[in-house]
């Protein structure tokens, strides 16, 4: 199959080809089989999706009316739901589950005609960001595989950045889907708290976790937005707001005001490579008569630490149901109940999964509470307030997504607190709950790819994916 470039131009392609969706499906087949080393999927379902092809293909040939999202060739990160499926959320305690429901995005998805081609390898429990944690082994960037591709939805990137689907979904709860598309060069969008159902998203820390959406291009990432977003009864954090269409014409003359956090662009981590492509988009979007405007924000070094401390707490909470009893992995040869309970979290769990889990219990503990979960809520707070601010006088945040793009596999083992602190820039989206999106625009020195990261208002999609397209179309050499 001749790769399409958008949604819209392979579904014209798809009216004169009787077979096309089961062309298209082995054709993605193939380059999963020939990219295996990358080790992006955890199962790819061959069969099924050849025969789901073929369905859709009837119903086409039929003149039956069409999903929105006919024939589109989807993979999912391994925390989302899909009924009769494993999903083991990369670790050793889920393994060989399988689920009995659907997530809400996953039923959405399959009503408008998307064809499920398999799940995707991740950070255990999505937590991470660099693929290193998973159960399953590390994720390869397809563009250098000694590099990471990113993570925690490092293999639903790579699948879209080797081309093994048309689109993935990951999760995003500190930047798992806008990290990993900047080191592998693609579009990564996570939307606002409250657009998409975490109905069947396997939750890490539920006041932060959203399903976000990789792609090649604003169109495509935007339909499938349009498709997974709304409200639902299993998910009572959903607002009720309709998405607005999103439409290249609108808004496409409009000037943006941009502003930018001045400490965040001389920030000590930020390599100096990527702090020039930012510079040189502000001065282009000048040039072109927006207005950029460089602010203050001195909680910028506090939004790491409220993160891990509020995300931990969250995820002790949550990973407290894989006792043994309920989900997954027992340990057979526990003696009495506290010994299985023991054995089987020792066992099933993952290093950093068990780090977080004990750092969350700890800020939790009654001795502490005070000192770091409240204090951490107090700067919730503050950012939220902030924020609320700042779109009162800007469209858009412009920031780095990363302060320094992919680096070598086993780099960061040593040094997790490094590793947190590179979540400098995407924690902060998920801390107010506003959209951000990371787009692709620069290529480094170091011959790796990087973007930029573009935020905007609560419930604001549309503008930021009109400001993305403006941006891709307006400043991405060719
Ligand atoms: N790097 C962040 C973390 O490890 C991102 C997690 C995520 O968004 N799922 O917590």
């Amino acid at each position: 199959m001749q790769q399409s470039k958008t949604i819209q131009q392979y579904q014209q392609q798809l009216a004169n080809d009787k077979n096309g969706c089961e062309n298209a499906v082995h054709s993605y087949l193939q380059k999963i089989e020939s990219s295996k080393q990358l080790n992006a999927f955890v199962e790819v379902y061959k069969e099924e999706s050849i025969e789901r092809a073929k369905e859709l293909d009837v119903k086409r040939t039929n003149r039956n009316s069409l999903g929105k999202l006919h024939g589109v060739v989807i993979a999912l990160k391994d925390v989302i739901c899909y009924k009769n499926h494993k999903v083991s959320a990369a670790s050793n305690i889920l393994k060989g589950f399988t689920s009995v429901y659907n997530s809400t995005a996953v039923e959405k998805l399959l009503a408008e005609d998307a064809i499920i081609i398999g799940n995707c390898n991740c950070d255990e429990f999505a937590m991470g960001s660099t693929n290193e944690n998973s159960a399953y082994g590390k994720v390869l960037n397809a563009l250098d595989e000694t590099k990471v591709p990113g993570g925690s939805s490092g293999g639903s990137a790579v699948a879209v950045q080797a081309g093994l689907c048309m689109i993935s979904l990951g999760s995003d709860t500190g930047g798992s889907v806008r990290q990993p598309a900047d080191f592998c060069g693609i579009i990564g969008l996570k939307p606002t708290y409250g657009r998409v159902s975490r109905h069947g998203l396997i939750a890490y820390a539920s006041s932060f976790d959203q399903i976000g959406i990789f792609g090649n291009n604003i169109e495509d990432v935007a339909l499938v937005l349009e498709v997974i977003s709304g409200e639902d009864d299993y998910d009572s954090t959903v607002a009720n707001k309709k998405i607005e269409k999103f439409s290249r014409s609108t808004g496409n003359n409009r000037t943006y005001k941009f502003a930018y956090f001045k400490n965040a662009l001389n920030h000590l981590s930020l390599d100096p490579e990527i702090k020039k492509g930012i510079e040189s988009l502000v001065q282009n979007l000048e040039k072109d008569g927006h207005s950029v405007k460089g602010i203050d924000f001195e909680l910028l070094d506090h939004i790491v630490p409220a993160y891990y401390v509020l995300a931990t707490a969250e995820a002790s909470s949550n990973l407290s149901r894989y006792d043994g009893v309920r989900y997954g992995y027992k340990e057979p040869s526990a003696g009495n109940v506290t010994d299985m309970y023991t054995k089987t979290r020792t066992k099933g769990f993952g290093k950093e999964v068990k780090r977080r889990i004990m750092l969350g219990t700890f800020v939790l503990s009654s001795g502490y509470y005070e000192a770091y979960f409240t204090k951490a809520q107090q700067v919730r707070r503050l950012l939220v307030d902030q924020t609320e601010k700042i779109f009162k006088d800007f469209d858009a945040i412009l920031i780095p997504t990363v302060p320094a793009n992919a680096f070598n596999i086993g780099a960061m083992e040593k040094d997790p607190v490094a590793t947190y602190l590179a979540d400098i820039y995407t924690v902060f989206a998920n801390l107010t709950g506003i959209p951000a999106i990371s787009i692709p625009l620069f290529k480094h020195i170091n011959n790796m790819p990087f973007g930029v990261q573009i935020m905007s208002d609560k419930f604001n999609e549309v503008t930021l994916l009109e400001i993305s397209d403006r941006i891709l179309n307006d400043y991405k050499p060719a």
